[in-house]
């Protein structure tokens, strides 16, 4: 099994492959203004095993959502939750890379993405995105962020080396108005986002992994990375999170 393999085998029988959390979800989607009645297009992009797509779907009862992951493992899973849930319908997976998106311009009402624009970096991805979104379009989009001025070096020497493109959320804001969007707001995962949500949920994922995968170095390897971030986060969570940033297509 190769890495990729491996990562997928961790993290796909999580609910969610990274922090967040659905009261989180639903704040954004206040602050979009979005109408939940309303027969949107939405997008999510890097939906994972569906944890915001899924969310959405039953918050929005006349939206078609569009699960967009390039791991056809994450959508079949979600598929699978989808239908558990009634909601397979509102649902359609597609797997597709999020540089090469299969939309058309102007198609869609809003673009949701949690935790997944690193893949391509906050701004190449907004930039890129835009097209897509109708002219009055919302754009729902976490990204890791700096919640202080300065911190400790050996932080910052972590982030600089994994996502360079790692900042304070006034840079991502400015951002946000020089690629053509207004922003409405920006909300902070607290830490149960992280902890309850996400890491203490893979953290007891460990042992049955490395035993599925008789404890060989890959996945020793893979399990090792895992808990050097989470001991980062649990060390200097005053200074980083993901934020949630809310903003509309102008022009
Ligand atoms: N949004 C989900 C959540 O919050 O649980 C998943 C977040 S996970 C950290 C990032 C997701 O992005 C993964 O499901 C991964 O497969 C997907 N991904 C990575 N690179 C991608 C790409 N180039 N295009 C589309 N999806 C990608």
């Amino acid at each position: 099994m190769d890495n990729l393999e491996l990562l997928i085998d961790l993290h796909r029988d999580g609910e969610r492959q990274g922090p967040g959390g659905e009261a989180e979800t639903e704040l954004a989607l206040q602050l979009a203004g979005v109408d939940r009645a309303a027969p949107l297009q939405l997008a999510d992009i890097g939906c994972g095993t569906g944890a915001s797509t899924l969310l959405l779907a039953r918050l929005l009862g006349n939206a078609r959502i569009t699960a967009v992951d390039r791991l056809p493992d994450f959508l079949d899973v979600l598929q699978a939750r989808a239908r558990h849930l009634g909601l397979a319908d509102a649902i359609t997976p597609c797997a597709a890379s999020m540089d090469n998106l299969p939309f058309a311009d102007g198609e869609l009402g809003v673009i949701w993405s949690e935790g997944a624009i690193y893949n391509i970096g906050f701004a190449r991805g907004i930039a890129e995105w835009r097209r897509f979104l109708k002219p009055d379009g919302l754009l729902v989009v976490s990204e890791i962020t700096w919640t202080t001025a300065a911190r400790p070096a050996d932080l910052q020497r972590h982030w600089q080396t994994e996502y360079p493109e790692i900042d304070v959320a006034s840079a991502r804001i400015a951002l946000l108005e020089r690629h053509g969007y207004a922003p409405i707001g920006y909300v902070v995962l607290p830490q149960h986002c992280w902890l309850d949500h996400y890491y203490r949920p893979l953290q007891a994922r460990f042992d049955s992994f490395l035993r599925r995968h008789g404890h060989s170095e890959a996945a020793k390897a893979i399990v090792s990375a895992e808990e050097h971030e989470i001991r980062l986060y649990e060390a200097h969570n005053a200074h980083f999170s993901y934020g949630m940033y809310v903003a509309r297509r102008v022009g």
